[in-house]
């Protein structure tokens, strides 16, 4: 699976980075970046919790 981000929605406060550091983090100016944007076994419970953190709904999952 592919995890989208609409970046509009986000406000940058780093509640999907404390649940998935491994994909997403923000930058020295507060910009959402993300090492990957594919699902692997390794980060996708992870994923998912940051999906469920998310308080802007920002994050998707969708399927290739
Ligand atoms: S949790 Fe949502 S609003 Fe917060 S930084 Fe991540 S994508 Fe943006």
């Amino acid at each position: 699976m592919k995890i989208k981000v609409d970046f509009d929605l986000c406000e940058s406060n780093a509640l999907c980075e404390a649940m998935a550091p491994e994909v997403f983090w923000l930058d020295d100016d507060d910009f959402l970046q993300m090492h990957t944007d594919e699902t692997t076994d390794d980060n996708l419970d992870n994923v998912k919790r940051a999906v469920a953190a998310c308080p802007r709904a920002a994050i998707s999952l969708v399927e290739d």
